[in-house]
């Protein structure tokens, strides 16, 4: 019953910013709309700031950028944001699509409706676009990233996919994600399946070398070695879930693009490699280790989860962090601790640093969309300045995501961007006080979204 509620809504929301959307910029026999918006602090994504500043959009692409010296292109609409800070959309290049939906996750929610719904939610959160790193299925995951492409969906955040990941035996299992993997034993068998990946135009092979704590054997050097051999020879990038410092430095030797999590500590050795391997990037997923010690959203909940996050799953996570024993919390602030310090090594030293946020997780209650901003606030907690950390989801996650077009407010660009009622430099949690959000030239409907949300979540959510 519920869920039909909600279809019923979000048809409504959609089907409203889909026909204004056919109708207006994607349209050819339309008029050309030009909309100038002006008077705000623009923040254009590769770390400069344009106090003041004005920005054309036509056609859902940024057309001119920069300070405002009173002229408009003629028939242009102006839309004045004196006193706000505009970013560029927010990327997220780690997140596990489709899965949660309330209290249940699992592969059965897996569906068209859910995965849009949460590309939705994205959206609503000033996301531009996320990737699923390895935890799709089927057909479908294609079929929407290539509807995506053909720009079909004119104000929903992006669904890019890295396909079915590569895993050894012991991390495939029937249970939610882990059973979606592709298993790889030997050396050929990873060749075999990169290319069947190309073959399916993936850009990122997601793969995992964990021991889980002692429990799981891993992938060995010589089947990753293929694996990143033979993605390379197709033009194709591997980022694979790795933790263990000694694991990391084998991978960075043998070759690895990108490091799904923060790695559990840093030394010079790992430096050093780092500083010889130029091109590896991080994207951290720092969320799950340290709400464990740091989560002042949950309790009272923000009003952006409030909006969008059904009160018993809502409840749920609560629970959940309020019950962590003093033990278990102390191990995490030790290992909270530990990465923060190695986050500010690997900083100072110039290495790529993107942003990931293991949103949708089968850890539990990752709110899709939410995470990108408690992501944002950990990286700053650890050391970076909050400058540093939206062009590392902007401008940097774009070059990882191979996504061209997004990442900054500049010329040529597609017009996706946030506009917010308070400066993220001066405290990151302001990236959670979003006015508006406009993909691809076309606003967010967020309240129509959040109004679905609601309906969906039954009387219980609205009375309070
Ligand atoms: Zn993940």
């Amino acid at each position: 019953m519920r869920h039909w509620k909600l279809f019923a809504a979000l048809a409504i929301a959609i089907g409203s910013i889909w026909f204004s959307g056919c109708a207006g910029p994607e349209s050819v026999n339309a008029p050309r709309s030009v909309t100038a918006y002006s008077g705000a602090r623009l923040l254009t994504g590769d770390g400069s700031v344009i106090e003041n500043a004005v920005f054309v959009v036509e056609n859902g692409r940024f057309t001119r950028v920069g300070r405002d010296d009173g002229t408009l292109p003629a028939g242009a609409t102006r839309i004045d944001l004196a006193g706000k800070t505009v970013i560029p959309a927010l990327l997220d290049a780690h997140s596990h699509i489709g899965y949660m939906k309330n209290l249940s996750s699992g592969p059965e929610n897996y569906t068209r409706e859910n995965i849009l719904d949460h590309m939705n939610r994205f959206a609503y959160f000033g996301v531009a676009a996320s990737m699923a790193m390895g935890t799709d299925f089927g057909e479908l995951p294609y079929q929407l990233r290539d509807e995506m492409a053909a720009r079909r969906y004119p104000a929903t955040a992006r669904f890019l996919t890295t396909g079915k990941g590569l895993a050894p035996i012991d991390e495939i299992r029937p249970d939610n994600m882990r059973h979606s993997a592709t298993l790889v034993t030997t050396p050929e068998d990873a060749r075999r399946e990169v290319r069947a990946l190309a073959a399916r135009n993936i850009k990122i092979v997601k793969t995992w070398v964990d021991s889980r704590g002692g429990s799981v054997r891993k992938l060995t050097p010589e089947v990753y070695t293929a694996i990143i051999d033979e993605a390379h020879k197709h033009n194709m990038k591997v980022a694979v879930h790795a933790t263990g410092l000694a694991d990391v430095k084998l991978l960075v030797r043998a070759g690895v693009d990108g490091l799904a999590h923060m790695v559990s500590d840093v030394d010079d050795e790992l430096l050093d490699l780092l500083k010889a391997h130029p091109n590896v990037y991080f994207t951290l997923c720092f969320g799950g280790p340290h709400r464990l010690v740091y989560a002042p959203w949950i309790d009272p909940p923000h009003p952006l989860i409030r909006e969008t996050v059904a009160p018993e799953q809502i409840e749920r996570l609560r629970k959940r962090l309020a019950g962590t024993k003093p033990d278990a919390r102390a191990r995490a602030q030790a290992a909270w601790d530990k990465m923060a310090r190695g986050l500010a090594r690997i900083n100072a030293a110039g290495i790529t640093i993107g942003v990931g946020t293991d949103g949708g997780g089968q850890t539990g209650d990752q709110f899709v969309g939410w995470t990108m901003h408690t992501e944002l606030e950990n990286m700053v907690a650890a050391g970076m300045t909050p400058g540093q950390v939206i062009v590392a989801a902007t401008r940097t996650s774009a070059r990882i995501m191979g996504l061209d077009d997004l990442g900054m407010v500049a010329p040529g660009k597609s017009a996706d961007f946030v506009v917010l009622d308070a400066n993220p430099l001066d405290d990151i949690t302001n990236t959670r006080r979003i006015n508006k959000v406009i993909l691809r030239g076309n606003e967010v409907p967020r309240a129509a979204l959040a109004a679905a949300w609601q309906a969906a979540m039954g009387p219980a959510a609205g009375a309070k």
